[in-house]
């Protein structure tokens, strides 16, 4: 197999040069051009075998010019000693056929450490293969979690330098701290003026500027993306499908229809995982697509009409706050049969009038697959309420509008089918909205609300958190948005 890009099939490349470059020349994401499908033996083989063993049966489908030996050495860096359990991706069975695949063990509690801690070794080992001896500059433009994630994954990383741009406005006093004190010789954390769209679009194209990449290489450096446009990104995350369901089968859950995957969905690289993972045989049902008020997704799924140009919110989910989807572009190469030309032309209606509409057969095959809903702040406070109450269960803001936009699904479809939903932070990140949620109590400080929220739930706020509380704040102030390659330049000390 080797890896195309989504606007121009022509393009292709091995597994080493897809994630050292993390896009390609013409704007269009690398995907692989053929995927594995796994036999009901492959199952059986890995349902005996830890997470670990089961990432290398995964990812040596797709990382075809690594060695074995090199796929062992990612993994086992990636995954020994960074998760607070044994098993990085736990199932939570909270009643109701539903289970909470709970993906925020990791150092930064967001899902994004499934990914994150697994990519710097991804990444250095391609670019030994492909660029000798450059310094590779990571980009990342955040809605939250994928920053400090990333920075987490690079921190002191060698040859490798990393800059995070967020908005200044659009995420949580955690996430922010969590980033603003980032240790590291390496990395470099800047807030901006503007939404998460702003910082994505600024990302792009600083990444697509030959001039700059021409600069970047008489430096002996060369970029590249730890945000979900690398293909790095995603194949980590078909793993954690592909485990949750060898985990259903050896609890005993009932699967013989099939079952259900909510994803709460921002960029659409979760989501698109799920899919991977049922493409390669593992028999998922309905793809159910959950949004917050930046509702999208849930338009495009329902009408088939993808329009950008709408109001932003933002909201109490920060990283879903977002209104181009990039991952989306990768199903739409799935869904119109490899269809190049038609994907390159949706993409730049989409950068030319903010939308695109779809053909009637890519619409049905989306009927097919998804099922798209949304919810506003309230309901998702009111579900944490309500979860926690009924279930004792305590979720984050995301992972709330997952379930909620699941009782919708239900109610509308009656399919009652054995339910994976992915929980995909830690409650804690989002400590002040959660509390709120569950109780009448107010504190003063980011902290309090922590304490607080243990106190009323019983529950214990993961280690990280607690740390941040003593950590040191490194990088302070904002800028525009205009002045993102200057900011650039500065990191990485280059004029
Ligand atoms: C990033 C993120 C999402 C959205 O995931 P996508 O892959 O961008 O769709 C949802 N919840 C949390 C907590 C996240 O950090």
């Amino acid at each position: 197999m080797n890896y195309v890009s989504t606007r121009d099939k022509s393009v292709k490349v091995t597994a080493a040069q897809a994630i050292s470059q993390g896009i390609s020349t013409e704007g269009g994401l690398f995907v692989p051009d053929t995927f594995k499908v796994f036999t009901a033996e492959d199952f059986k083989k890995m349902s005996a075998m830890s997470y670990i063993e089961r990432a290398k049966y995964v990812l040596s489908n797709f990382l075809n010019d690594f060695t074995a030996e090199e796929i062992d050495y990612c993994v086992k860096g990636a995954y020994t000693g960074s998760f607070d359990e044994e098993q990085p991706a736990p199932l939570a069975d909270i009643g109701d056929g539903i289970n909470m695949l709970e993906l925020w063990h990791g150092p930064t509690c967001a899902f994004k450490d499934l990914a994150l801690q697994l990519l710097p070794y991804l990444l250095t080992t391609s670019a030994k293969k492909v660029s000798k001896g450059k310094k590779i500059v990571i980009l990342v433009a955040t809605s939250g979690d994928t920053g400090k994630a990333a920075l987490e994954g690079f921190c002191d990383v060698p040859d490798t330098e990393i800059i995070v741009f967020y908005p200044s406005e659009g995420v949580s006093p955690m996430q922010k701290l969590q980033m603003a004190s980032q240790k590291g010789e390496n990395v470099y954390v800047c807030a901006i003026k503007g939404n998460f769209d702003d910082a994505q679009t600024g990302v792009k194209k600083i990444f697509t500027d030959n001039a700059v990449k021409e600069k970047l290489a008489q430096n002996n450096m060369q970029f590249s993306s730890a945000n979900s446009i690398n293909w790095g990104r995603l194949a980590p995350q078909i793993v954690y499908y592909i485990s949750a369901y060898c985990d259903l089968v050896n609890q005993g859950k009932d699967v013989s229809r099939g079952f259900n995957v909510v994803v709460p969905t921002g960029n659409f690289g979760n989501i698109l995982a799920a899919y991977y993972a049922k493409k390669m045989g593992v028999p998922i049902g309905k793809l159910i697509c959950a949004s917050n008020a930046n509702n999208v997704l849930t338009d495009f799924i329902n009408k088939g009409v993808y329009n950008r140009n709408r109001d932003f919110y933002t909201t109490v989910s920060p990283s879903m706050d977002i209104l181009i989807s990039s991952n989306l572009e990768r199903m739409l190469f799935e869904l119109s049969g490899n269809d190049d030309k038609a994907v390159a032309k949706m993409q730049s209606d989409l950068a030319k009038s903010g939308m695109f509409t779809v053909s009637e057969d890519i619409k049905a095959k989306i009927d097919e697959l998804f099922w798209g809903g949304c919810c506003d702040d309230t309901a998702t406070l009111e579900t944490i309420g309500k979860v926690f109450r009924e279930k004792n269960y305590l979720c984050d803001t995301h992972t709330a509008v997952a379930l909620n936009v699941y009782e919708q699904y239900k109610k509308e479809t009656g399919d009652n089918r054995t339910t994976v939903i992915a929980s995909t932070a830690s409650p804690y990140k989002f400590a002040k909205s959660v509390l709120d949620a569950v109780s009448d109590k107010k504190a003063d400080t980011e902290f309090d609300n922590v304490r607080l929220l243990s106190d009323v739930t019983k529950t214990q706020a993961p280690a990280p958190i607690k740390a941040l509380e003593n950590a040191v704040v490194r990088f302070e102030g904002e800028i525009e948005k205009e002045t993102m390659l200057d900011s650039v330049f500065g990191a990485l000390k280059i004029k």
